[in-house]
């Protein structure tokens, strides 16, 4: 009976909705530290165990439908099992999974890399997109013959030493646990945004080589990062001799089949992909300059870098990304993607300030993220940051109690969020987007019934 189910707490339902999820969760907790194989799919008390997946929808162990926003951690423009995927996938499964060998896939991938992506001259395939900035910040230590990088606060680029300093809140210039500070002092963090301060640090620092950023913001946009911040950034490394590497690891062949730098028309050296690249399977690509590129070859007296890799461009991979690629080239599902994305937005800022709720929703593309606890003006339109893009107010340390009730109260009403946010699909429907906009009114129903529970 409703009255009664009201009565019980979030977690007690939680749990009574997801039985075998917490089931498989206790014996997942003794094979893995925390019971999870990724750090974003940790989940107080338990993560929801995925069966299946279709489209912009996926199907718990428990039978219960979710509308996902993970959208593959990025990967799946065109959402769950696109049909033609997993057709080029099974057919490539049956002719040879790793020949060890060059195969006619891997330079259909390349090709399409290059005729989407503005800047790709040339190619070269990893495993992930960690692995791809690796790869370019080795690139353009050989190139610059510089050995520190610029990178902004709250920009991920994958979890290598070189580049998790300060990928996540507090923001306080500690090297993460592992990183020895040798290491660390490699790795020069600013405030994004702040041009000027990317001038001084270049003028000042003849160490740095290279400047890494998300062109669209860092965590995919929680900071936003506008085109005229990136004309600038490429004008001034220009003018101090440093290389710009854009990590297109998200936006890549979504904001645009040719990515933030199709969008904003901006040039970097390098680029990184992945994700949407491989076309739901694991992959990434450093792509660029050819004579940057060129350290890669075995040219007599020249450096190399070496790079091997089992799965390198692995048919598999390649057949998921060209079958793909092949789809995004038309730009039609970045449109419908973000097309939906911009309704929910819409749809979601409109609940809010009907109910009065001090929240709201901001993002770009086909990115959103829920901001609670806001109070401030909420004008409409994407072109709005809140907080005018202060990096702690919008990506400081979260409330962690509070991010994961939201996110039960969402699954509990059928929508899986990725964080407190998530990427739509050109799957999406609106339909979609309405039972989303219905769950999100009943969780901020919900978290009104914990607030005691949730007080600070
Ligand atoms: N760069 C960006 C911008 C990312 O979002 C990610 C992954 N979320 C990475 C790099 C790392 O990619 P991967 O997980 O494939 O190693």
């Amino acid at each position: 009976m409703p009255a009664v189910a009201s009565r019980r707490s979030l977690a007690e339902r939680f749990a009574a909705e997801f039985p075998l999820s917490h089931q498989l969760h206790d014996q997942a907790r003794r094979v893995f530290p925390h019971g999870v194989t990724h750090d974003g799919r940790y989940l107080e008390a338990f993560p929801v165990y995925v069966d299946h997946a279709a489209g912009g929808r996926k199907w718990t162990v428990e039978g219960k439908e979710l509308v996902d926003y993970w959208s593959g951690h990025g990967a799946l423009l065109l959402g769950h099992s696109h049909p033609a995927v997993v057709e080029a996938v099974q057919r490539q499964m049956a002719k040879a999974t790793h020949p060890g060998a060059c195969h006619e896939k891997e330079i259909e991938w390349g090709q399409l890399v290059q005729r989407l992506v503005p800047t790709a001259e040339t190619v070269r395939f990893t495993s992930s997109g960690t692995e791809a900035t690796l790869m370019a910040l080795r690139l353009a230590r050989i190139f610059t013959g510089r050995p520190k990088v610029l990178k902004f606060a709250g920009h991920f680029h994958g979890w290598h030493d070189f580049l998790i300093p300060a990928a996540d809140p507090p923001y306080d210039g500690a090297a993460p646990p592992g990183i020895p500070p040798e290491v660390a002092a490699l790795t020069v963090v600013l405030s994004p945004n702040d041009i000027d301060a990317v001038e001084r640090t270049l003028k000042a620092d003849p160490q740095i080589g290279c400047v890494i950023l998300e062109p669209t913001g860092g965590h995919w946009g929680a900071v936003p990062i506008r085109g005229p911040f990136l004309h600038a950034l490429r004008d001034i490394t220009a003018r101090h001799d440093r290389l710009l590497i854009f990590d297109e690891v998200i936006t890549g062949f979504r904001v645009a089949p040719g990515g933030a730098q199709e969008h904003f028309g901006v040039r970097p050296d390098l680029t990184t992909l992945a994700k949407i690249l491989a076309g739901g399977l694991p992959g990434g690509a450093v792509t660029g300059r050819a004579d940057i590129m060129a350290h890669l070859e075995f040219r007599p007296g020249k450096p190399k870098m070496k790079h091997p890799g089992t799965f390198n461009a692995n048919p598999l991979s390649a057949s998921a990304g060209v079958a793909a690629l092949q789809i995004v080239a038309d730009g039609e599902p970045c449109r419908r993607a973000s097309s939906t994305g911009r309704l929910l937005r819409r749809r979601l800022n409109v609940l809010f300030a009907e109910r009065e709720a001090d929240w709201i929703v901001y993002g770009e593309f086909s990115m959103f993220r829920l901001l609670p606890n806001y109070r401030g003006p909420r004008p409409d339109g994407d072109d709005f940051i809140p907080y005018n893009g202060d990096l702690n107010k919008l990506d400081g340390p979260r409330d962690v109690r509070l991010m994961h009730a939201v996110r039960q109260a969402m699954l509990l009403n059928g929508v899986d969020l990725f964080g407190l946010g998530g990427m739509t699909t050109a799957a999406h429907t609106e339909e979609d987007v309405e039972r989303t906009v219905t769950a999100v009114a009943a969780t901020l129903d919900s978290l009104d019934g914990e607030r005691g529970a949730l007080a600070p």
